[in-house]
């Protein structure tokens, strides 16, 4: 049983008490004096796939946590924002590089337990490798697969979704992947295969 990070109440400072609802004890942390509950859902994370002929972007984070290490780039979608159009904002935030989002594709929605996040990740095209990092960003770079810093990544629990990109990527041939990360676990399964557009 995961409890919530929080283990007080935000409002009022109280230990939260596990809550059992009809004999069951529920992933929430619950208040006793404000009677109120305290959630803690996955947080939503849209990263992106961006390829010049057979590399892939990464982006050396400037920033903690992870500073110094390579991760590919995406970050938190923010309230009122559409999917597509935080992976487009995170891409120009940290590598410098502007694509429509109307020109990301749908590539993989994972779930990864252990770090109570969901993420969609996204695909796309350049013709032009120029990239003008922020301040997020030490570097961006594309690399492909034997190029790619292995020893130096941020996130290496999602190597393995990394390593699906540049597999798809190599035989120029794209699936819509699910997948889901435990502690303990990876599995994947194809969502839907054949012709795509881009
Ligand atoms: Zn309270």
């Amino acid at each position: 049983m995961t409890m919530p990070n929080s283990s007080f109440c935000p409002e009022c400072g109280t230990p939260l008490a596990p809550r059992r609802i009809a004999g069951e004890i529920r992933r929430h942390g619950y208040c006793e004096r404000c009677r109120q509950s305290h959630h803690d859902h996955p947080t939503i994370v849209a990263t992106t796939f961006i390829a010049h002929e057979d590399r892939l972007l990464w982006v050396r984070r400037a920033i903690q946590p992870k500073q110094g290490l390579w991760a590919i780039p995406g970050g938190y979608v923010e309230q009122g924002e559409p999917l597509r159009v935080g992976a487009a904002r995170e891409l120009r935030e940290e590598a410098g590089l502007v694509i429509e989002p109307d020109a990301l594709h749908f590539y993989m929605l994972g779930t990864l337990t252990f770090i109570n996040q969901i993420y969609v990740g996204f695909r796309g095209r350049v013709t032009d490798p120029g990239c003008d990092p922020g301040p997020e960003s030490l570097e961006a770079r594309f690399f492909d697969r034997r190029e790619c810093p292995w020893g130096d990544v941020a996130y290496p629990e999602v190597n393995e979704a990394v390593l699906q990109a540049y597999e798809d990527l190599e035989r120029d041939s794209f699936e819509q992947w699910h997948v889901e990360m435990t502690a303990d676990s990876y599995q994947r399964t194809v969502i839907s295969s054949g012709p795509l557009e881009g």
